[in-house]
């Protein structure tokens, strides 16, 4: 074959940059609202119009301050419009966004923020006393800045500049410069459950790209007739694109500051008119169990994107059967920035009986255009799509990560990145999440999946949260024990939970016992925190275990590592 000059297309080669989001939102959707309850406590409105040119005066802020492009300007900041300004105002010339997560210990903060090299760090006052730690452990930070005005900045030992002083001097007078899509955008730390947080360096290509995917109808499905509250933070993976995704879609934003209790989300929702929301299991929980106390209904929500941790099936009835309210089950990660798959239906699905279309949407759903996945079995190779085969879930796309900030080796196997989650993939290209890798229970070789196994039992009425864990045993090397936090006044016994099971899973499936505990532990991005909780059962004897450990005279009784 002769090698020929590939004819290429003749259309422009503009990049695919962060600020023409925001320019878009500002030029055609100038007065749509964006509505934030400040920390202050009240409500701020004002238009995508407003908000650019904050953002351009942030910027030129920024800039005055010597702020170069691809330096790291940091925000530990619930989700509000001065967030979206810095979103905007530190990527928008070329410097990146760094996002932290301020749930994480302080040491790991003060850790990402060293290993970020963060030039500034804008925090809203709530986090004062943390900045106050941080800052003697952070001596390469040029300055600290209060999200605040003047008559808002708490006491402070740490010298610290004020938002909106910074803001008041500049015009906004201020062209976005032309930005290479490949340059770096936003940085986001993982959660760190085992070592330190490893950092994820989107980039405007990623970041737009995503910003499309995200918006696609069988994906979040945004448009400009949503008004859209992100529960998911906005220091969590970019609260799952939302900030971008609206001023693309022309999206009203209603942020929820910091409370995120059931009742104050409940009457923002209420009183903006909110039609989609987003947000982990966790606290959607909350919210369900104030409608129930208070006996209320939603007015205008009628969607909500569910995902970070799986989404019990009990949570997705629930919201559908009493509150009319389509659950979008998902599944993402930092590394994926984060959007993956989601759980909408094709026409002939829905032409399925009730009780069929349901278990599809329980599973983490199918990939969206960007996305491409497999399951790989422990040789590497490929396992089948038929719903039954478990694997190693591996993925690749113009969103997916190639390497770690600041780290040389790369994380990908032949190209592809382990997500390291376990998954089977249907038949209907769905995929169901069974476990992490490293909290899968093996017994007797096969694989249990610890959430199906939560999923049932905390359909119970009497069980406010549960988990599930391998624990040692002689003759199966691993079983699984369920840890449960009952509801507050309820009460259930473990021969009656383990009865629940009958009949719901497989017979192998069900634990061997059941620990009672007043609550589990979380990570930082609300995860349960499986390490942790192996920790503290690792000396938890099963009944069963003794029962076979006669059988088995010469196998050790050894803790489970
Ligand atoms: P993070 O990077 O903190 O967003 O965490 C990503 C991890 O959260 C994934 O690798 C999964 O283990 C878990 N996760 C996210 N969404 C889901 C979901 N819908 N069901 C089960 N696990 C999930």
């Amino acid at each position: 074959m002769t090698m020929t000059t590939p004819l290429l297309g003749q259309m422009m080669d503009v990049p695919l940059t962060v600020p023409s989001l925001l320019t878009h939102a500002a030029r055609h959707f100038g007065s749509t609202e964006i509505v934030s309850r400040r920390i202050e406590g009240d409500l701020h409105r004002y238009t995508y119009r407003d908000c650019e040119k904050r953002a351009k005066q942030l910027a030129q802020a920024l800039i005055a301050l010597g702020v170069a492009p691809g330096e790291r300007v940091a925000t530990l900041a619930w989700n509000g419009y001065r967030h979206l300004e810095a979103y905007y105002g530190t990527v928008g010339f070329g410097a990146v966004c760094h996002t932290i997560n301020p749930r994480l210990f302080p040491d790991q903060i003060a850790y990402i923020v060293n290993h970020a090299d963060d030039a500034y760090v804008l925090f809203d006052t709530t986090f004062a006393p943390l900045v106050d730690h941080l800052a003697p452990q952070c001596p390469k930070v040029r300055g600290w800045i209060a999200l605040a005005d003047v008559g808002h900045l708490p006491a402070m030992q740490t010298p610290v500049l004020n938002y909106e002083t910074l803001l008041q001097a500049q015009d906004g007078q201020f062209e976005w410069p032309e930005l290479d899509e490949r340059q770096a955008s936003y940085l986001c730390y993982t959660s760190g459950t085992t070592g330190n947080p490893k950092g994820a360096l989107y980039s405007h290509r990623s970041t737009v790209l995503h910003a499309f995917g995200a918006s696609l109808p069988d994906a979040m499905g945004l448009s400009a007739r949503d008004a859209v509250l992100p529960v998911v933070p906005m220091f969590h993976v970019n609260a799952w694109g939302i900030p971008h995704a609206a001023p693309l879609t022309g999206a009203k934003l209603v942020f929820p500051g910091k409370d995120l209790d059931g009742k104050s989300l409940y009457e923002l929702m209420e009183s903006e008119h909110v039609t989609f929301s987003a947000g982990v299991p966790t606290v959607w929980l909350g919210l369900l169990n104030y409608l129930r106390e208070a006996g209320v209904k939603f007015s205008s929500l009628n969607r909500t994107v569910i995902g970070g941790s799986a989404c019990p099936p009990a949570m997705l009835r629930t919201f559908e059967d009493d509150y009319g309210v389509q659950v979008i089950h998902a599944w993402g990660m930092t590394e994926m920035s984060p959007l993956g798959t989601l759980s909408k239906l094709t026409w002939e699905q829905s032409q399925r009986p009730p009780a069929e279309q349901r278990k599809l949407l329980e599973k983490q759903g199918h990939a969206i255009f960007g996305v491409d996945m497999k399951i790989v079995g422990d040789d590497g190779r490929s396992l089948p799509w038929d719903g039954v085969a478990f694997g190693d879930l591996h993925v690749r796309g113009p969103w997916v990560i190639d390497r770690y900030f600041r780290k040389d080796e790369s994380p990908l196997v032949d190209g592809w990145f382990p997500t390291g989650d376990v998954a089977t993939i249907d038949p209907d290209s769905f995929l169901q999440i069974t476990d992490r890798s490293k909290d899968v229970i093996k017994s007797g070789g096969e694989w249990i999946s610890s959430i199906d196994i939560e999923n049932v039992a905390i359909a119970h009425p009497a069980v406010a949260e549960a988990a599930c864990i391998a624990c040692a045993h002689p003759k199966w090397t691993e079983r699984p024990l369920l840890v449960v936090v009952k509801r507050p006044g309820m009460d259930v016994s473990r021969e009656t939970l383990l009865a629940f099971y009958d009949g719901k899973v497989a017979k192998w499936w069900i634990p061997d016992d059941v620990a009672f505990v007043d609550e589990l532990p979380h990570t930082a991005t609300g995860k349960l925190q499986k390490l942790k909780l192996r920790d503290i059962f690792r000396d938890h004897v099963l009944p069963s275990a003794l029962e076979d450990q006669k059988d088995c005279p010469l196998t050790p009784l050894s803790p489970h590592a």
